[in-house]
């Protein structure tokens, strides 16, 4: 007697099974995911009936796992867990039931204050459809855990419906046989299954087995609570994840329930991979739900300038089912990257305030990260401002400062963060631009490359007081004893006048300058937004920047210096000395601005000048 029914599926099927199959998923391969995700479900259940102690279960022995087969002959891939099985009447209702999910049931089913033990994967009820992406006929063996349950076959090919008879005495749980379609045959390999598995199911918390070795060896450690983590543990994870041998420099591993429920474990490698010059570096993190890969390398989990991370981003609020294409212009991932990135940017600024050492090693590696995120991120630009740090004036040599430490250490005459770019301190110590601070005590913030005098720039401000380029702060030197020689007043705008006139188009407007003490000239850049060594970087970047005009610098000469006053006797003494040293001391204020081209071409006049010092009186 033949106990075989047929049955045909829901009217609405045929078009959901379209969809499934067609367009629901981009990668095929995705079917592995979700068949395993079903099979690790139904072993979590199982897990959870038996913890419940709800009474007796069909081979309690028998530990919940998952096995995968494949048969290349026979063009066939198995996929049998030894969870909870489903009874007949299960079946019909979960396989032939279209967006019908009995694990968001069974979790309904679940008191309420137990559904936190519970670690399920399914809720849409469509997964296991996309078995016919690459089967033309799937059949599934299973009995439930009840004790008195006996063994079921279901089969169908898609389309037509399916067929449900008894199938005898079968072990606990359920098998799933693909009969794999003509272009399909690649997964019937256990070399592919393998790869697949460990994408995607690498983390799933039940044994897999393909083809008789094991392969989910590495645990899901950012789901535990970090007491139960062992140290080891995360070690081997981050090679892992990391595929990196040195130990991480950084590791932030935490989970939130609002906005989002995110569980993550996330790593900052113990060297730049990208200052190592290994070209950009793309985001190393992987997107998870619930321990289910959706995503490897998520694109647009983080800020373009976070892309050093490594570890795993897990959620349970994605949509396990909706394909890779999509999550990345989602609502949610912006969501995601705002909590995660906000989340980052504290355990930052705790570390530099708990652990000075490391963060500084941090900040010696990955500042240009920092900097990048200043100048591309303005909804992260203050808490990024409040990470940086730099050399001053008031540190040691290679010792930095943040923007408030520096703000707390302002005197009270002191009104703008200053800074002054350099080759390097000793350079920008010695620098004419310098010298004003230095009289009145003031701290200047010393950078070495362009991108930082960019990046203070874009700040414009910190905490209320106006970041500027040393050369630009208005100061003067506070009133001193007047030197010996000094010029007067109209002595020295006499010279400066007949200065203009010497040097002509060389020069912008000439001034007797307030902030020297021991150089006798400075240059000044004429642009009142710019400095002299960012007009040098944007005219590298490009060359004919509309808008940036070939500008003579501003010229100041130190009335106080003894070179100044003997240039002003010189002038009316011998007006042709004094031309050729006027275009010298202009030369060499431009030198130690950076700004002078080629140095070569004044080397003619310098030797003309020494033959004339040398001159036997
Ligand atoms: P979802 O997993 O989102 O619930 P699926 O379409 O993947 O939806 O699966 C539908 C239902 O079929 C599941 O909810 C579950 O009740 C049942 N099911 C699927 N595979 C298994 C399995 N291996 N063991 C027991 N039940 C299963
Ligand atoms: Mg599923």
């Amino acid at each position: 007697m033949s106990q075989t029914e047929t049955h045909t599926f829901q009217a609405e099927i045929q078009q959901v099974l379209d969809i499934v199959i067609h367009s629901l998923y981009t990668d095929r391969e995705i079917f592995v995911r979700e068949l395993v995700s079903n099979a690790a479900d139904a072993c979590e259940k199982l897990r959870f009936v038996q913890s419940g102690g709800t009474g007796p279960v069909h081979q309690p022995d028998v530990e919940p796992g998952i096995r995968i087969t494949t048969d290349d002959a026979a063009g066939t891939l198995t996929i049998a867990d030894t969870g909870i099985g489903m009874t007949r009447d299960e079946l019909v209702e979960n396989l032939g039931t279209i967006a019908h999910s009995g694990t968001r049931k069974f979790l309904r089913g679940v008191a309420e204050n137990r559904k936190a033990e519970t670690q399920l994967i399914g809720q849409f009820g469509v997964g296991f459809y996309s078995a016919f992406m690459v089967a033309k006929k799937v059949v599934v063996r299973t009995r439930s855990f009840q004790p008195d349950s006996a063994g079921w076959r279901w089969s169908s090919e898609g389309a037509g419906g399916y067929t449900i008879e008894p199938a005898g005495d079968l072990p606990r749980g359920t098998e799933i046989v693909l009969e794999l379609k003509d272009d399909a045959k690649e997964f019937a390999t256990p070399a592919s299954l393998e790869r697949i598995v460990r994408r995607y199911s690498n983390f799933v918390s039940f044994p897999i087995e393909v083809g008789g070795t094991r392969l989910n060896t590495v645990q899901a450690i950012w789901a535990r609570s970090k007491s139960e983590v062992k140290e080891e543990e995360y070690q081997e994870f981050y090679r892992y994840v990391g595929h990196d041998a040195e130990a991480p420099m950084l590791r932030l591993h935490f989970s939130a329930d609002a906005p989002l429920s995110i569980q993550a474990l996330l790593f900052v490698p113990a060297r730049s991979f990208e200052m190592l010059a290994m070209g950009r570096v793309d985001s190393e993190v992987n997107l998870h739900c619930r321990k289910v890969l959706i995503e490897p390398k998520a694109k647009g989990l983080f800020p373009d300038w976070l892309r050093f991370l490594k570890g795993v981003v897990d959620s349970e609020d994605l949509p396990l089912n909706v394909s890779r294409e999509r999550m990345q212009d989602s609502e949610l991932l912006k969501k995601l990257n705002r909590a995660l990135t906000n989340r980052f940017l504290k355990f930052l600024a705790e570390e530099a305030e708990k652990n000075p050492d490391t963060y500084a090693r941090f900040f010696a590696e990955y500042q240009r990260f920092i900097k990048e995120g200043v100048l591309s991120d303005p909804d992260h630009r203050d808490a990024l401002a409040k990470l940086l740090s730099f050399e001053s004036s008031a540190t040691e040599p290679g010792k930095h400062t943040s923007l408030a430490e520096y703000a707390k250490r302002m005197p009270a005459d002191q009104t703008e963060i200053c800074f002054l770019l350099a080759t390097n301190r000793e350079t920008a110590l010695g620098s004419p631009y310098y010298e004003v601070f230095q009289s009145r005590g003031h701290e200047v913030l010393l950078v070495s490359e362009p991108i930082d005098e960019f990046v203070l720039d874009r700040l414009h401000e910190f905490d209320g007081k106006k970041i500027v380029a040393a050369e630009k702060a208005d100061l003067s030197v506070p009133d001193a004893q007047p030197a010996e020689g000094q010029l007067s007043e109209p002595e020295a705008t006499g010279l400066a006048e007949w200065l203009k006139t010497t040097l002509g188009d060389a020069v912008g407007e000439v001034r007797v300058s307030k902030r020297l003490v021991g150089s006798p000239a400075v240059v000044l850049e004429a642009d009142r937004f710019m400095t002299a060594s960012m007009k040098r970087t944007l005219k590298t970047m490009q060359r004919d920047v509309e808008g940036l005009p070939e500008s003579a610098p501003e010229f100041e000469i130190n009335p106080r210096h003894a070179l100044v006053s003997r240039l002003e006797k010189a002038r009316h003494s011998d007006p042709d000395l004094a031309a050729k040293a006027a275009a010298q001391l202009l030369d060499n204020a431009r030198l130690s601005a950076g700004l002078l081209e080629d140095p070569r071409a004044m080397l003619g006049r310098i030797n003309e000048l020494l033959e004339r010092v040398l001159a036997p009186k």
